[in-house]
């Protein structure tokens, strides 16, 4: 599947996320995702990991992915462990 026209309107909007850490594109699923990497440090409340289903707890480093195709919006935001992201492709998901 050819890569998408990237969108770049994402990249001004301040997203409160905390922390600008590196950020990237990645494949999941037959879709471009914006990987954007979190200290953790500014945090202030956890997440639940979808990779795993376990909480990410407040002050853990791990990475909030988003679709980078302009259909989804900022509810389609997902907080993953940073392992738990890198393993996506295991068949840890969704199970
Ligand atoms: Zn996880």
């Amino acid at each position: 599947m050819p890569r998408s026209n990237r969108r770049r309107r994402d990249e001004h909007r301040p997203l409160a996320l905390g922390g600008m850490g590196s950020q990237s594109v990645e494949s999941w699923m037959g879709r471009a995702w914006v990987v954007r990497r979190l200290t953790g440090h500014t945090s202030t409340r956890s997440y639940t990991c979808p990779g795993c289903t376990h909480e990410i707890a407040v002050g853990t480093p791990h990475v909030v992915v988003w679709p980078d195709d302009g259909l989804g919006g900022v509810d389609d935001r997902r907080h993953w462990h940073s392992a738990c992201w890198k393993a996506r492709d295991h068949g840890r998901y969704g199970r």
